[in-house]
């Protein structure tokens, strides 16, 4: 075998090292390296790019320059943890940190512990911006939750629609047969409400009904549901509650209303209310004696409240 002088090896290990160096460079990724203490010894070209820093500036300082203030101390923790560690275990994490310019960005950094020329341990980071991607997870989050806002929720009144509503009485239903948990429902119609339009037009209409539901949601409690069943016709989902209780608290509600001076025509509105309890098997019969209740209120003399007698 050739002899390979030491000159040789020296001249084969520089060019071996150069060629690291160059690759380290070259790479498209982000890589740093830091000191057991926490210290940037190396950052590549790309690394320096990503957080808008000359690598002669990142040199030395803290590797907590570049992530937000709030998450500072657990990432020293983290990194000495890391240092002290026996095995080259990997840790893979997602990241906000801040960029030179003050931006936060979102990185997912893979470590790896290496040796240092004096032997001590160092660690090398490997960053990939996923940025972009979250900004878009995010913009697909909001718009999902938009969408599933609209599908459960009346546009004029933010309220519950008429099949989100339904819904939620079923889960009531269910709740009863299956702890007995009692509950009640009201019905709600605004009196003489096509005179309003009539005069005012129906733009001055759909203020009042913004108005009166408001007003009502603010008389009840956080637990009860209201909800629009369509045109000017409500109903409210109060769990826990017996008809005696919910008739209370309907009352505070018309009486609210009947008190308020609404819309900019100064116009007072009044409402009239069914309210019956769930009993064992009425599902099919609830909204049915609900809405008889509210015709007797209406035959009454309208602005008032009304339990369903059992014969409803
Ligand atoms: P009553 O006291 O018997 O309930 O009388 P009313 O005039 O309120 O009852 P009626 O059912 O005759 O009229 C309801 C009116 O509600 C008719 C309809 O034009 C109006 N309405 C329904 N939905 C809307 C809406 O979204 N906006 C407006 N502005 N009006 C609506
Ligand atoms: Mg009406
Ligand atoms: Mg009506």
């Amino acid at each position: 075998m050739k002899e390979i002088s030491p000159d040789q090896v020296y001249l084969l290990f520089n060019r071996s090292k150069r060629n690291t160096e160059n690759v380290i460079k070259a790479a498209p990724i982000g890589i740093c390296i830091t000191t057991p203490e926490g210290r940037f010894e190396m950052a590549n070209p790309a690394y320096c790019e990503f957080y808008g820093y000359r690598e002669e500036d990142l040199l030395d300082k803290h590797f907590t320059l570049v992530v937000p203030e709030d998450s500072r101390a657990v990432l020293s923790a983290l990194h000495d943890d890391f240092m002290q560690g026996n095995e080259s275990q990997e840790l893979r994490q997602e990241w906000d940190v801040v960029t030179h310019n003050g931006e936060t960005r979102t990185i997912i950094a893979e470590a790896a512990r290496i040796e240092g020329e004096d032997g001590k341990p160092r660690k090398v980071t490997f960053i990939i911006d996923i940025t972009q991607r979250k900004q878009l997870e995010e913009r697909l989050k909001q718009a999902n939750e938009r969408l599933d806002h609209i599908a459960h929720h009346d546009e004029l009144t933010e309220l519950l629609n008429r099949r989100a509503g339904l819904q939620r009485m079923g889960e009531e239903i269910q709740r009863y047969e299956r702890y007995g948990t009692p509950f009640s429902i009201a019905m709600y119609d605004l009196d003489n409400f096509k005179a309003v339009n009539d005069t005012y037009g129906h733009a001055a209409g759909d203020v009042v009904l913004q108005e009166i539901t408001t007003l009502v949601s603010k008389a009840l409690r956080g637990t009860d549901l209201h909800i629009r069943l369509g045109g000017e016709e409500f109903m409210i989902i109060m769990p826990g509650v017996n008809a005696e209780e919910a008739y209370l608290g309907m009352e505070r509600a018309r009486e609210a209303v009947a008190n308020a001076v609404i819309t900019e025509h100064q116009l007072t509105v009044t409402l009239s209310s069914g309210i019956t309890s769930y009993v064992e098997g009425s599902d099919t019969r609830l909204l049915d004696r609900a809405d008889k209740a509210m015709y007797q209120a209406k035959q009454e003399g309208r602005n008032r409240v009304v339990i369903a007698s059992p014969s409803m």
